[in-house]
């Protein structure tokens, strides 16, 4: 194994996370929506599923990806909005302009949220939490939005920091905090760790970083594969990951493992307009399409299959992503066999012909995330 060199490679990581973004910009632009539980994205009529909630609509319990139908049980007097996503591309556009006056080592990881690297900034300021506080500012100022930021030395430990204090927050985790904070942290807050995993690792005794550290590498990779390496590292608060300026996102989806075993291709289909819902939003907050879908089933004899189809152009809408899931559903001979799990997503984001800048369909432009 090899050592990092620690005293060399302090850097200096910001991951900034804008609050109840969607729900957020609503209230922003329309002042009726101001102090009321608002969800953009699904309906009234309970079809669709939540993709943000305000602040006021969380209280009662309404969460991202929350079929519209139980957020209306849980807050009868929600009300619902139609996502605007262009606004939303422009004020992150806007952003990532105030990000970039203090480094040009910025990671989008979606419209709302970025890790920013200032181990050496461009105003010389030299303190991140001075540079997260005045980033906060300027979108409060500029933007009258709110943003939360967790400072550290890795994207980890910044990621799960900015959490910490939402909304508005504004969390450090120092080098000398990072093993206590660590063991504390509960398994699901991991990167990786699901429901299954996370079901698991309790299973096994393992409830927080402190009882997986307790494993030597070899065993965290027996049991829980190459993911294993990783947790293995970051209970110790290792997490050399870099901040990519060009993220390349190889594949985007979603799934879910139910309750119950499915056994009908009705109750399958229902699934899937679903999780078809949440994988069309990603790839909407992306700004991403690819060309080839792929559906995952997983058995309650947890043997699993993948079955893919490719499209000659890039696709990212709803209906052909939830129709071409169930045609390669179909296609399965199930035979009853019940099923525990479904899953979506699309790859195939980047074709040759875009590196050769030959644009022959006008769509494919819109696969360069955030223009520039
Ligand atoms: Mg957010």
């Amino acid at each position: 194994m090899q050592e990092t060199q620690n005293s060399k490679s302090v850097r200096k990581i910001i991951h900034i996370d804008m609050d109840a973004f969607y729900a957020s910009v609503e209230q922003r632009d329309f002042p009726e929506y101001r102090g009321k539980p608002l969800a953009v994205g699904g309906s009234p009529t309970g079809r669709g599923v939540v993709a943000t909630a305000s602040y006021e609509a969380r209280k009662f319990g309404v969460r991202s990806a929350m079929p519209s139908r139980q957020a209306i049980q849980l807050c009868p007097q929600i009300i619902f909005v139609h996502p605007r996503f262009e606004v939303y591309k422009n004020v992150s556009r806007s952003i990532r302009e105030i990000f970039s006056r203090y480094t040009d080592l910025i990671e989008p990881l979606s419209l709302d949220e970025a890790y920013l690297d200032v181990t050496e900034d461009k105003m010389g300021i030299g303190s991140a939490m001075e540079i997260a506080k005045r980033i906060k500012q300027s979108i409060r100022d500029e933007l009258h939005l709110t943003a939360s930021a967790g400072v550290s030395i890795n994207k980890f430990v910044a990621k799960i920091a900015s959490d910490i204090n939402k909304p508005n927050g504004l969390t450090f985790i120092g080098p000398s905090k990072i093993e206590a904070f660590m063991d504390q942290l509960p398994v699901e807050k991991f990167h990786g760790v699901g429901k299954v995993t996370a079901d698991k690792m309790k299973g096994m005794q393992l409830f927080n970083g402190g009882d997986l550290k307790k494993l030597t590498e070899d065993e965290l990779v027996s049991h829980f594969g190459k993911t294993g390496h990783f947790f293995y590292r970051i209970v110790r608060g290792i997490d050399d990951r870099e901040v990519q300026t060009h993220r390349e996102t190889k594949s985007l989806g979603a799934e879910d493992t139910f309750t119950y075993d499915l056994t009908t291709p009705e109750e399958m289909n229902k699934e899937l307009d679903r999780i078809g819902v949440i994988v069309a939003g990603r790839l909407e907050k992306n700004q991403l399409k690819g060309r080839t879908v792929t559906l995952k089933v997983k058995f309650s004899d947890f043997t699993q299959i993948t079955r893919n189809h490719s499209f000659a152009h890039p696709v990212g809408d709803l209906d052909t992503i939830t129709e071409t899931a169930k045609q390669l559903l179909e296609k399965l001979d199930l035979q009853e066999k019940p099923v525990r799990l479904l899953g979506i997503s699309l790859s195939n984001f980047h074709e040759p012909e875009i590196k050769s800048r030959k644009y022959k369909d006008p769509e494919q432009l819109e696969l360069f995330p955030f223009g520039s």
